[in-house]
């Protein structure tokens, strides 16, 4: 397959100012990756320091954190990040592949059962999917100089009703608001599903349920963070999506715990860089986790080569982080 790299070179050289590394990221997301290791060489001169590491199709429907040699084929794309001085992150799913398959389904305001979702706060997705899986990935770390750490994929792919980030529409499953109602005393029965939402609003609980949520999701996520540091003390924990509800809120405040900025890789920018969204955003990070960096990405799909430059430059002045996400194959920034 023909090299990306002089083209993509010459044109997003210019957009280099970049990076400190480890304080910002311009990260490549792409498809294909895995198979194409001779590609970092092109991206590392134009102008990235960061790739996601896809998980391999053996991985989609095992039990593959469980399998030492579940993520071998990666190795030759690891080995050649670290050859070509780019850090490497494995995008974890949340919302689609194995892992939702664990513990109660989540349910929806409306009262709808989302049968491929898994509750994102339930005991048994956080001890026998999330926490062993990163614990797997950050052993793995240790052999491989290039492998930073994991990108959270927060997106719901799976939802029947929606998908999309981790906002209002959850969680209103038996698990969560019957353990709503022990913190609070409250001993009557469970409204039954859609009566849950008009039940909190007109007892004036509904903002006490979202915080209640939100403290929840923080603990989950110091839990995991410290074990992990347990492990590889390095090891850094960034997420893709962000809107300010419960969910983040908590993963944020949660993640302060760790020793790295956290990357918010957000995907409200995929048509263009927003200025009062970038305010909006970084206001919020800034409240909630003080190490937050927020990264603007952009889409190859509704982006030009012309209007990506354009963006790149509009994030690199405003603060010099972004990702680009492309599902098209060979990389296409050669083709523009
Ligand atoms: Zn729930």
């Amino acid at each position: 397959m023909r090299l990306p790299g002089l083209r993509i070179g010459a044109v997003v050289l210019l957009l280099t100012a970049c990076a400190q590394a480890g304080e910002r990221c311009a990260l490549v997301w792409t498809r294909g990756v895995n198979e194409h290791p001779e590609w970092c060489e092109a991206f590392q001169k134009a102008g990235f320091d960061s790739l996601t590491v896809k998980l391999p199709p053996t991985a989609r429907d095992t039990l593959w954190w469980t399998n030492p040699s579940s993520l071998d084929s990666t190795n030759a794309l690891l080995a050649e990040a670290h050859r070509t001085n780019l850090r490497g992150y494995f995008q974890i799913p949340l919302g689609m592949m194995t892992g939702t398959k664990f513990g109660p389904r989540t349910m929806t305001a409306a009262g709808f059962t989302e049968s491929l979702l898994a509750c994102p706060l339930n005991e048994e997705f956080w001890e026998k999917y999330l926490i062993p899986t990163l614990s797997f990935v950050a052993r793995k770390s240790l052999d491989h100089p290039a492998l930073k750490g994991v990108i959270l994929d927060t997106e719901q792919y799976y939802g029947k009703e929606r998908s999309g980030a981790i906002n209002e529409h959850y969680c209103f499953c038996d698990a969560c608001f019957s353990e709503f109602f022990k913190s609070r005393g409250i001993r009557e029965a469970l409204p039954t599903p859609a009566a849950r939402q008009p039940w909190l609003e007109s007892n004036d609980l509904l903002a006490a349920y979202w915080q209640h949520l939100e403290d929840r999701t923080r603990e989950h996520f110091q839990r995991l963070a410290k074990s992990i540091q347990e492990i590889a003390p390095d090891f850094e924990i960034h997420f893709y999506i962000f809107e300010d509800t419960w969910f983040y809120r908590g993963l944020l405040k949660g993640l302060s715990v760790t020793k790295h900025p956290v990357f918010v890789f957000d995907g409200k920018t995929y048509n263009g860089f927003l200025k009062g969204w970038s305010k909006e955003a970084k206001s919020a990070l800034a409240r909630l986790n003080h190490r937050a960096v927020w990264v603007p990405g952009f889409y190859t799909a509704t982006l030009n080569l012309r209007a990506l430059r354009i963006n790149i430059r509009k994030a690199l002045e405003d603060g010099g982080s972004y990702w680009v996400y492309n599902e098209e194959e060979p990389f296409p920034f050669a083709e523009f």
